[in-house]
């Protein structure tokens, strides 16, 4: 009888302990991305007081809470990304407890990205090389980089302007024989002057007027780590600081800067990194 009850007891630890071992659960958007993908990792059945981090190539990941309790860490994989088997660790560290560790295996696939040949003046050629292009790309970069706990952004995403993508994210561009850059975003065909809106809700963290290369530049932080940027625009109707609903009119189209025509460059960028705004306009996160 004692030896039964024994057994019980064991039995039961064993359920209870196991049961908290794996407590919280991993859940990603996808276990096949494919270069230029966001990934989304959500972790559920968090435990209050507790804490967690994800880890991903090498690299922490912010977790931030999302609707109906659960974190979630979001992952770019940009062009670049070296295709293969990755693992998504969560770790979780409860107040006077060992770490508990979860993690998920993906594939990361490669993409064909096509080449794209480009002509630009001899004077837009000097501007590439113009030393003005390093403190823009800093200025720009650092905007894109920032960090904000609260979620700007609601639901999809929506395009920036209604025009005909004229360039791809990913494509190499290529002016003669150099190989200049990996387009880091999407270009969208429409005429000078078209209004320009806002893709989601969040906060303009910079509305610059000087830009040599980049044009009239604007950038809005969505939230979480989610950044959008608006290249040569002709016109710039908002300022640094000021806090823009999905739809709302930012400036308008122009060829401003680098610009072959009048189109607009719209990026998306998770952690600073840039990624496919396209998938962000046909699914939410
Ligand atoms: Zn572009």
């Amino acid at each position: 009888m004692i030896f039964a009850m024994k057994s019980l007891i064991i039995v039961f630890l064993f359920l209870t302990l196991n049961f908290r071992v794996w407590a919280f659960e991993i859940r990603l958007s996808t276990t096949v991305p494919t270069q230029g993908d966001t990934l989304a990792v959500e972790v559920k059945g968090v435990e209050r007081g507790s804490k967690y981090s994800c880890w991903f190539n090498a690299r922490e990941y912010p977790v931030y809470p999302i609707e109906g309790g659960s974190l979630r860490a979001l992952i770019g994989l940009p062009y670049n990304f070296v295709p293969g088997r990755y693992a998504v660790l969560i770790a979780e560290k409860g107040r006077g407890r060992k770490k508990r560790k979860k993690y998920e295996l993906l594939t990361v696939n490669r993409k064909v990205f096509p080449v794209s040949y480009i002509t630009f003046t001899a004077e837009k050629r000097k501007l590439i090389a113009s030393p003005l292009n390093k403190r823009e790309r800093d200025l720009i970069s650092t905007a894109l980089k920032i960090e904000k706990k609260k979620q700007h952004w609601e639901g999809k995403f929506i395009l920036p302007v209604q025009g005909k993508i004229v360039g791809k994210y990913g494509v190499k561009r290529i002016a003669g024989k150099e190989f200049l850059w990996s387009h880091k975003g999407v270009d969208l065909k429409v005429p000078q002057g078209t209004p320009v809106q806002a893709a989601n809700s969040g906060e303009v963290i910079l509305a610059e007027e000087g830009f040599y290369l980049h044009g009239k530049t604007v950038t809005i932080d969505h939230g979480q780590g989610i950044t959008t940027i608006y290249l040569h625009l002709k016109s710039i109707n908002v300022r640094k600081g000021n806090k823009v609903t999905k739809g709302q009119i930012i400036g308008r189209v122009g060829e401003t800067g680098l610009a072959t025509g009048p189109h607009l460059h719209w990026g998306l960028y998770v952690h600073g990194v840039p990624v496919d705004p396209l998938p962000w306009v046909e699914r939410e996160y």
